[in-house]
Formats: C-alpha cells, structure tokens, sequence
C-alpha cells in the first residue's frame, strides 16, 4: 500500500479537517485518528500493520469480510460498464432490475416490492413517509403517530433519529416531534420488575402498548417499529412471543408493522430476515448493510404488495410517486449487491449463520462465567455482552467509569475489535469466520475482560 502523503501528514489532516460521524470531536484533537489501512478475510489492519480480527464487521456490516474479490470484481466491471445512472423516470439499469427481483423473492413478504436507497436511515425515513402516504391514500391522513421503543435506533436523518429511544441521539439537537411516541424496549434482564415473570414482563409491555395505542385514538397510529433484536441499543433479544404477540395488537387497530432490519436482514438471525427468527409478518422492512456486505452503501425498504398498491394508486393519481434519491437503484452498488446475494446463497448463509452461532454460544458460556459480565444474549450469528459491577442485583457499573469503553479499548491490545454500546459488547462476526476465529473471539474477550478487572482493582 502507497499513500501520496505521510502518514503523520494524513493523520493530522483528519484532526484538522474531519468532523466525525459519533465521535468526540474535541478528543479527537487530541487522540487523533485510529486508522484502518487494509482488510483480509475477517481481519482489518492498522497504519502500524497490527492485525485485529474484526468481531462486529465494520458496523454490523461487512458480512463477507474485508476482502472478497468477486465483490471487488462486480464492482469494477459495474464502473468500466455503467459507472452512474439514476432510476427517476422509468430509468433502470440491468443490476438494480435483478437484484429487485432477487431481494422480493427471499424476503416474507407477499408480493413483495422494493424501493432503494443509501443507507439504513434513508431507508427508515422512506419507510415512514411510505406508512404516512399509505394512510393518506386509504383516506386516513390523521393516522401519523409512529410507535418506536424506548432505546431503539434507527439511524440519524431527522426522522430515524426522532424514532431512536436514546438520549445521547437527541441531546442538544432539539429535534422537532415528528409524531413520536414511545413503549418500552424488550430488555427483561433490566427492565423486568423484582419477582416478574418474563412471560408476564412480556403481557405488561403488549398491555402497555394497547393502552397507548386506546389513549392516543387508532386513528392516530401510523405504524409501530421495531428491530428484530435491538442492535444499537445494546444487543436486545426480545422475549419469546412478544413481537409476534405486538403484530395481533397492531392488526386489530390498523396499524402498520415496520420491521427494521439493517442489521437483522440477511441471515444474521440465522434466516434470511430477523422477523422469520422473531415470528412476525411486517407489512414493510428497512434493510442496508449486509445487502452489499458493507461494501457499497445501499438501503431499501421492502414492501407488501397489498402496501404497494394502495401507494401505487395513490401516486397515479398524483402523477408520480415524489420520493427517491439520485443514488437510488445505483448501477454499481447494485451490482455489488447482487453478486453479495450471490455469494450468500451459495454459502446457504442462514444455516452458517445458525452453526457460527451455535459455536459463539458455546464459547460465549465461558465469557458469561465472569465476574464482570451479568448477562449474555445472542440469536444467530449476534450477540451482547452486558457488563456489571455486581452480578447479583444486577448492578450496572456507573457511566461515569466507562467500563465498556476500557473493554473496547483493551480488546484492540488483544487483537481484536468490539463494539461497546455503553456497557454492553456486541459481537456481530463475518459469516467467513472459521471455528478457530470464534474460539479466537471468545478467549480474546475473556483476556480482554480479565485485564479490565484488573485496571479495576488497581483503582
Ligand atoms: N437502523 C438500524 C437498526 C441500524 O443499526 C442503523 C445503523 N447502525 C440504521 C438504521 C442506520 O443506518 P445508516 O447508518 O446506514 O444510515
């Protein structure tokens, strides 16, 4: 690898001149950059050349690793062939025509339809606007309240940080209301009350979101939106039956159900898509990231048919349908994304998924016997970690002591990258793992977990 500067030529560009995306950016004067020069299979490598082994693949998204040349090789033939073109219009390109019908075709959708976009939060805000029109065209304009949950992310346009649950997303930004309301996150291990059953925990935020649902009128509710497992908002595998027991409240009501699957979609859960693993039937999805493995940024809301026509219908009447982006439907990040299905279904990725999962698990039983960690949580090929000072209780660390943050930090000394999301360590590998590299992972985390303990005691 060449750079046309110097390293410590770069490095002080990015402190003088990049304005981070969720980064300190006062820290950053002084931290500088932590830059990452080159992958290989799940590894990524530093400006020094050390060798981490990436344990959330990029941000939960570069399902296929960091070096896959049939990616690389779609990509480039996309560029020499049709470097851009928009889809306004009736425009199409060969790629997006295919991979729209490859993406309706995996999903549970029926008669699936699928609009593109850059990213998850494009895709979210779409799937917002897609719900307010929906309701609009079905003569029900008073329908505008989104349902989200306390914690939850969806991204950081305006809407898909309005929907987000939490706080550092809205500090100082005085976001407008948008329509918002709030039920509570699936997260029995912190929420469930003393002496709660989960299956009760499970009836009381089902009963809280009906009683929300009758105090604000249906004819109020747009939609409800929920990840499959809360990503972001600290790895949330929800309890059994809840989502599919949220889906029999919304249909009574006339309320749409988005599934966000950015990070779900494409086999994470082990299937193809998070609301198969959680057993619910959305009328619309958001997905990005593991679409094109991270390697282009593409998003897309996937739509029911019956959606798509009330919508369909209404736009006619309109004249057009006056929502999309200049990169929607993009000729080379389509491509990328079709040869990434390719290479998925090839691999019969939902059952690697399952079996990489299975192995994280067992390894992850001996993370879970340690006596910083109270709670281990995974479905498929996903897991967290939550951290805690007192394991009985349980007692979370205070945030001033930023635990979390000391583990990621830690884990790179071991080689390897984490996410911490507050004190929870999320864990999202690439499907090209080998059994080795999850054993890798896990004895890495213990090491990492163990050093922690240790700063610990000596303060
Ligand atoms: N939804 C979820 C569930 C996400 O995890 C994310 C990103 N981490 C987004 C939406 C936003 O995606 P993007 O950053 O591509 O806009």
């Amino acid at each position: 690898m060449t750079f046309s500067n110097s390293p410590g030529d770069f490095e002080a560009a990015d402190r003088r001149s990049h304005f981070h995306s969720q980064t300190n950016p006062i820290a950053h004067l002084a931290d500088g950059p932590f830059t990452i020069v080159r992958g290989e299979g799940p590894y990524v490598f530093d400006l020094d050349g050390r060798k981490y082994l990436d344990a959330v693949s990029s941000l939960w998204c570069a399902s296929l690793g960091f070096s896959d040349r049939r990616l690389a090789e779609a990509g480039a033939r996309a560029l020499e062939t049709l470097p851009v073109y928009h889809t306004f219009n009736h425009r199409a390109n060969p790629a997006v025509s295919e991979l729209s019908g490859e993406i309706a075709a995996m999903a549970p959708i029926q008669d699936a339809r699928v609009f593109f976009a850059n990213g998850g939060s494009e895709a979210v805000d779409s799937m917002v606007k897609m719900a307010w029109y929906y309701h609009s065209a079905r003569g029900e304009p008073s329908r505008r309240t989104i349902i989200s949950q306390t914690g939850a992310f969806h991204g950081s346009t305006v809407m898909a940080a309005r929907l987000g649950g939490l706080p550092a997303m809205h500090a100082s930004f005085n976001l407008p209301d948008c329509h918002v309301a709030y039920v509570g996150r699936p997260h029995f291990y912190r929420d469930g009350l003393d002496g709660e059953k989960e299956a009760d925990f499970t009836d009381r935020l089902v009963a809280e979101l009906e009683a929300l649902i009758i105090e604000r009128g249906p004819e109020t509710i747009a939609a409800f939106i929920a990840e499959p497992v809360m990503g972001a908002g600290g790895v949330i595998v929800p309890p059994d039956g809840y989502l599919a027991a949220v889906q029999t409240v919304l249909r009574k009501y006339g309320v749409l159900y988005l599934s966000d699957e950015v990070i779900c979609g494409f086999g994470r859960t082990g299937q193809w898509f998070g609301c198969q693993s959680v057993g619910v039937e959305p009328d619309m999805m958001s997905v990005a990231k593991g679409l094109s493995s991270g390697y282009a940024p593409i998003g897309g809301v996937i739509l029911s048919g019956a959606v798509f026509e009330t919508i369909a219908g209404e736009a006619d009447r309109n004249g057009v349908f006056s929502h999309g982006f200049t990169y929607s439907g993009h000729p080379v990040t389509s491509a990328i994304a079709l040869e990434t299905l390719r290479i998925y279904k090839e691999m019969n990725l939902p059952a690697r998924a399952g079996e990489l999962g299975l192995l994280l698990g067992e390894g992850l039983r001996t993370v879970a016997e340690h006596p910083l960690v109270g709670n281990v949580r995974r479905l498929g090929y996903l897991a967290g970690v939550e951290l805690v000072t007192e394991r009985n209780g349980p007692v979370p660390f205070s945030p001033e002591m930023k635990v979390g943050a000391a583990v990621e930090r830690r884990s790179r000394e071991q080689g390897l990258i984490i996410r911490n999301l507050g004190d929870v360590i999320a864990i999202c590998p690439p499907f090209i793992t080998s059994p080795e590299e999850v054993d890798f992972i896990v004895e890495a985390l213990v090491r990492t977990l163990d050093a922690v303990q240790r700063d610990l005691k000596r303060h």
